[in-house]
């Protein structure tokens, strides 16, 4: 299939877009680089440097490339920076897909996968979570991907022609196993680069954002999926898409590690020590949150191959040992 990857430089759209023309599909790379690394995409990809709100330049993209389908991960990640600066939020992340979806309608592309979020979750009134789960978003981030779902179906509800699937990422983590794509983010504020940053010296600690959670030893459960892993799923998904097609699930391991799980997970890996202290817990942060991913390994067989904590650990370390200034740009 011919696939438009919108946020391609990025660190996730720069996984699938590997995954995609490893199982044979022509892909464009489109990406503003506003966050992303022209690194993270190969030399002999198509690459366009265009915003997704710029409607004109999405549509010519579309039909010049004869897209087949439009993989959408090109958005704003962080829930901190998404409570300081809600519009920037909702002009990136809301507006940018409305701006995909008129495009896609003009051009008449027959398939979106949409890049959505457990954020869009809130505190959820079941564990594990289910994709019928109700979503009730506690931070501008996660409401500006459902506000996106929402346009998501009520453009597809009209458009018998077009099929498209909703993917909700829990925690990504990990790295490609060649370590040749990474993670580059400036802030890092995930937990697992965070106290590998610790352990490479670059920063002085990692802090630990609550040990008074009502869990088994006291800070915050996540599910951890790895991104080689998410990235296949985008491939399976898009290929079993047909018209009329809405499917929405969730992407995760079906379990949960605690914070203390992950440090110590960390110190069997990496063999360098670095200081851990205790903090206040952080705004929005729920006890505990991970999928029940047996929806999308019932109808389509994808389950996470990456179970063990240690494999996503390990591919992330080589990434930051071999690349100590990211993607160097
Ligand atoms: N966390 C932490 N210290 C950090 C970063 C994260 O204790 O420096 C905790 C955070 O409170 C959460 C978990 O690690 O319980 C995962 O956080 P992350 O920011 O990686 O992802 P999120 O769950 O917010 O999407």
């Amino acid at each position: 299939m011919q696939v438009l990857v919108t946020g391609a430089a990025g660190y996730i759209g720069s996984h699938a877009l590997r995954a995609l023309v490893g199982a044979g599909h022509r892909v464009i790379a489109l990406d503003n680089l506003s966050r992303g690394h022209r690194g993270a995409v190969p030399a002999d990809v198509p690459f366009h440097q265009v915003d997704v709100r710029d409607t004109d330049a999405v549509e010519t993209i579309l039909r010049e490339g004869r897209v087949e389908c439009v993989m959408h991960f090109a958005a704003f990640t962080y829930v901190g920076e998404s409570v300081e600066d809600p519009l920037l939020y909702y002009d990136n992340n809301t507006r940018g897909t409305l701006s995909v979806l008129r495009a896609v309608e003009r051009a008449k592309t027959p398939r979106l996968v949409f890049s959505s979020t457990a954020a869009t979750y809130g505190e959820p009134t079941e564990m594990p979570i289910r994709e019928t789960t109700p979503q009730t978003p506690i931070n501008p981030y996660g409401m500006s991907k459902l506000l996106s779902e929402h346009m998501l179906r009520d453009f597809a509800a009209k458009s018998p022609h077009f099929g498209y699937s909703v993917l909700r990422y829990f925690n990504v983590c990990g790295c490609a196993a060649d370590a040749s794509l990474g993670e580059d983010h400036e802030p890092e504020t995930h937990l697992i680069p965070v106290i590998l940053q610790a352990a490479l010296g670059k920063r002085e600690k990692i802090t630990v954002f609550g040990e008074d959670y009502p869990t088994p030893d006291g800070t915050c459960i996540r599910d951890y999926v790895h991104v080689e892993d998410l990235a296949d799923a985008h491939v399976k998904v898009m290929e079993a898409l047909a018209p009329g097609d809405a499917r929405v699930y969730n992407l995760g391991i079906g379990r949960g590690h605690s914070v203390k799980e992950i440090l110590d997970a960390v110190r069997r890996v990496v063999d360098r020590p670095f200081k851990v202290e205790s903090g206040p817990r952080r705004a929005g942060d729920p006890p505990a949150l991970y999928a029940d991913p047996s929806k999308i390994e019932r109808e389509l067989g994808w389950r996470a191959r990456h179970t063990d904590i240690a494999d996503a650990i390990e591919s992330a370390w080589r990434w930051f040992l071999a690349h100590p200034a990211g993607y160097g740009d």
